[in-house]
């Protein structure tokens, strides 16, 4: 695996340090075109729509149509400039227009730079299914520019929050504290906190995907609080990811108590700090439900299930346990 380099600091002024001298096509969303006209408008670019549902193959085979009619050839470089969708769709149309081209991304959002960008996974929705087709093949570079989520929805900010949390316990016990101060700060969204948080819980992503790009693994412990964030995600429609993965980690942390893995302080830190960021940790369905749906979104070919659970803040582990023994973890 090549490694990504991660750049931090002024996207205009990064950019014209770290692209190649070949022609470059950049790939946008509206909202990134409307606000950041100077750092899109310099290159030639493509602009897509905006929302989940634009993560799809329509959006793909409309991209390479633009690539061919503009002329793209192997050695152009596509640009994605954008938040976690728009770089997932760079991602998949450069890895695959004319059998793969050169990448890299300007990562604009808070869930794009702690998660979305690195480790290489550029997954594209097949109907309601997330992420059903995709390639696992790395960008060259991602430049996070943390002024750029000055623009950023808070809400938007706050789910991006979920993941730096969710890095810290699983792999950075410090960042976790750092958190906890800024917190207490009063303002953990000042430019200083946020570079010094992307860049930690970025290193955590990347060293966890170094080992295991292909998640047979390792890469498993990223899924921290995910399993039932899905499942809670799907049920509740005006949840967001970040709010679903916020109240997952809640919820395991205290299966992991439970289980006697995890210590009753460290999980009511845990909560405090979730609460304290504005998250909600308490899901507004019944656990049955999401039981059920964890269930069915597995897809389980047999009864087991893989389930992420920490031992302390900045560790985890992965722990194979049949669906029942899951289920009455949370009864
Ligand atoms: P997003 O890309 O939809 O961005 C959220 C919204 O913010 C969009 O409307 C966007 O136009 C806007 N936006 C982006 N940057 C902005 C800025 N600086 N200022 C103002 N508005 C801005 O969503 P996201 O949360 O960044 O990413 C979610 C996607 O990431 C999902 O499709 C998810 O599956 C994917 N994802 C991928 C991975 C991976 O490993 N590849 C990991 C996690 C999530």
């Amino acid at each position: 695996m090549i490694p990504t380099k991660l750049y931090f600091g002024d996207a205009m002024a990064m950019l014209r340090e770290v692209l190649p001298e070949s022609r470059v096509v950049v790939i946008t969303d509206e909202n990134i075109l409307r606000l950041y006209p100077n750092l899109v408008t310099q290159y030639e670019h493509i602009a897509i729509g905006c929302g989940e549902d634009i993560k799809c193959m329509d959006t793909v085979m409309h991209i390479y149509g633009e690539l061919m009619a503009m002329g793209a050839d192997r050695s152009t470089f596509l640009l994605g400039i954008g938040g976690g969708i728009v770089t997932d769709i760079t991602g998949f149309v450069a890895s695959t227009y004319m059998r793969g081209v050169a990448f890299g991304f300007v990562s604009t959002t808070l869930l794009g730079q702690v998660d979305a960008s690195v480790g290489g996974k550029n997954g594209v929705n097949v109907a309601s299914f997330k992420n059903m087709i995709g390639t696992i093949t790395q960008p060259q570079f991602v430049i996070s520019d943390v002024t750029m989520l000055g623009t950023l929805p808070e809400r938007e900010l706050r789910a991006g929050m979920a993941e730096v949390v969710k890095s810290a316990i699983v792999g950075d016990g410090e960042l976790f504290d750092y958190i906890e101060r800024c917190v207490s700060d009063g303002n953990c969204y000042l430019p200083e906190y946020l570079q010094y948080m992307v860049s930690r819980a970025m290193n955590v992503k990347m060293s966890i995907v170094a080992e295991d790009e292909r998640e047979s693994g390792k890469r498993r412990l990223l899924n921290l609080g995910h399993t039932i964030g899905h499942a809670i995600e799907k049920l509740t429609h005006d949840v967001n990811h970040g709010e679903a993965v916020a109240m997952g980690m809640s919820l395991i942390a205290r299966a992991a108590v439970r289980l006697g893995l995890f210590s009753p302080s460290d999980a009511e830190r845990v909560d405090a700090l979730l609460l304290r960021l504005g998250f909600d940790i308490a899901p507004k369905v019944p656990m049955e439900e999401i039981l059920r749906a964890t269930r069915q979104d597995k897809k389980k070919s047999d009864e087991y299930i893989n389930i992420v659970l920490p031992v302390a803040i900045g560790e985890c582990v992965v722990r194979k346990m049949k669906f029942e023994e899951f289920e009455k973890l949370f009864v």
